[in-house]
């Protein structure tokens, strides 16, 4: 799908804009402490077409960086990944000499630009605009991100600048499941990724070159049809991939959005870092399916109880992915690369699984007859109907006469009962508390 860049100097509602586009998220429930909520990817759709909207200004890597190298690197980025650039400027502090720059770097870019003056919120905002016509811009359209108006007209410019449909590899290969390899530099990725299509029993049919160096490859195993995100320098030793910090989280971030499953590779010799915790971080966010690959697995002396006791301390350092099955693999010795991949298609399959709403409510009220809802002053919550609303993750509404009573464990409680009935192993799930009177 083609992607749209938002860079801008700070404060100019760059992420008021992103959140604007990209809509309000489901309410994630589940509270995951440590866990980064700020998206600066994510997919959407205008007119039918899905696209991808990248929020520059919110890749924050934690290096403190002098604003000047902030906007370059935001503006290269932008460059870089983006079909069409919204250039978000101030409309109320008008035209200011960082805008200067950062135009100076677009105009070179050779790339459709459009200028989006925000905070505009008056009805005359095309006229309010009038200051940064001037720049000489593609387009030049007046908005309020907060309030949400001119959206829909800046919406429509972008549109016009994205190539024909019928180019995206999204919607060639939709029935594949799509898999995206993730983990820190070094973990083996390249290599179990080059393992996996050198497996016998696996066909590469095709390697569909999308955008620029982002290359999928396309495969078969035992008629199941998988695509690999983004295997760029993968192939080869060639190491795109990681060539810059900055570049390469927006690499994995843009392979997570497009995947149904993130295969985190796990370094069985290196251990857990805070770094790998980051990288699941954002395949949890944006609600993939998610295997755990602890590689390097000829790499440690075993005994018996080896596997047990990664299991037990990789399930201590992700708690919030007790659903997420882990396998131990080596890309050097092949042992069990395959399984990876059939445990991948699993967790797809469940991703993506819709429930009955009968089967669903014979669940939850089992469920609340064995242990009955909490009670307030006396007051007992209600549990009215559940039902599911969306997959991919597989997502729940429950209704009730009062949502401030439900509480967190008895929601647990919950979700727990529906995972033990539909058996989600590699997906997450969401919950969302419903009020209905
Ligand atoms: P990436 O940065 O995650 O893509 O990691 P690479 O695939 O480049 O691997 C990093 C290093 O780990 C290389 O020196 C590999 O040879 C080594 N390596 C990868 N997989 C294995 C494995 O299963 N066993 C062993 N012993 N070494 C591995």
């Amino acid at each position: 799908a083609p992607v749209m860049a938002i860079v801008g100097t700070p404060n100019v509602g760059k992420s008021t804009l992103f959140n604007r586009i990209v809509g309000q998220r489901l309410a994630i429930v589940e509270d995951r402490p440590g866990i980064t909520r700020d998206r600066i990817y994510a997919s959407t759709e205008w007119r039918s077409r899905s696209f991808r909207v990248i929020d520059t200004g919110g890749l924050e890597l934690g290096q403190v960086d002098a604003i000047a190298t902030r906007i370059r690197a935001q503006v290269e980025l932008a460059i870089d990944e983006a079909e069409v650039i919204v250039f978000v400027v101030d409309g109320v502090v008008g035209l200011t000499s960082a805008d200067e720059e950062i135009a100076n770097l677009l105009r070179r870019s050779g790339k459709p630009v459009i200028v989006a003056v925000n905070k505009l919120d008056r009805a005359e905002r095309n006229a309010l605009a009038y200051d940064f016509y001037g720049l000489g811009f593609d387009k030049t359209i007046g908005i309020s991100a907060e309030h949400a108006l001119g959206i829909g007209d800046l919406l429509d410019a972008v549109f016009d600048y994205f190539p024909p449909a019928s180019t995206d590899l999204d919607q060639i290969d939709e029935d594949a499941i799509k898999v995206a390899v993730i983990g820190r530099p070094n973990v083996g990725k390249s290599s179990l990724i080059n393992a996996i299509l050198g497996e016998d029993r696996v066909l590469v049919s095709e390697v569909a070159g999308t955008t620029r160096d982002a290359i999928d490859t396309a495969f078969t195993m035992d008629e199941t049809r998988f695509v690999l995100i983004d295997t760029a320098g993968m192939r080869k030793r060639g190491k795109v991939y990681e060539a810059t910090e900055k570049y390469s989280v927006l690499r994995a971030l843009r392979a997570i959005e497009r995947c149904d499953v993130a295969v985190l590779v796990i370094d069985a010799d290196s251990g857990i870092i805070e770094q790998d915790k980051r990288v699941v971080g954002y395949a949890l966010d944006a609600g993939k399916a998610i295997v755990v690959a602890v590689n390097k697995w000829d790499a440690i002396e075993k005994n018996g109880k080896t596997a047990q006791e990664f299991e037990k301390m990789i399930r201590s350092h992700f708690p919030f992915l007790s659903w997420a099955p882990i396998v131990f693999v080596s890309a050097k010795t092949r042992q069990r690369v395959r399984r990876v991949l059939e445990i991948a298609a699993e967790a797809a399959e469940n991703h993506a699984q819709r429930i009955a709403t009968s089967t669903v409510n014979t669940i939850v009220q089992e469920a609340v007859a064995m242990v009955p809802p909490p009670t307030d002053k006396g007051k007992r919550l209600k549990i009215l109907y559940a039902t599911q609303v969306a997959v991919k993750p597989p997502t729940f509404a429950i209704f009730v006469n009062r949502a401030e009573m439900m509480h967190f464990s008895y929601e647990r409680y919950l979700e727990n009962k529906l995972r033990e009935s539909f058996g989600f192993l590699g997906t997450p799930m969401r919950i969302l508390i419903r009020e209905r009177n």
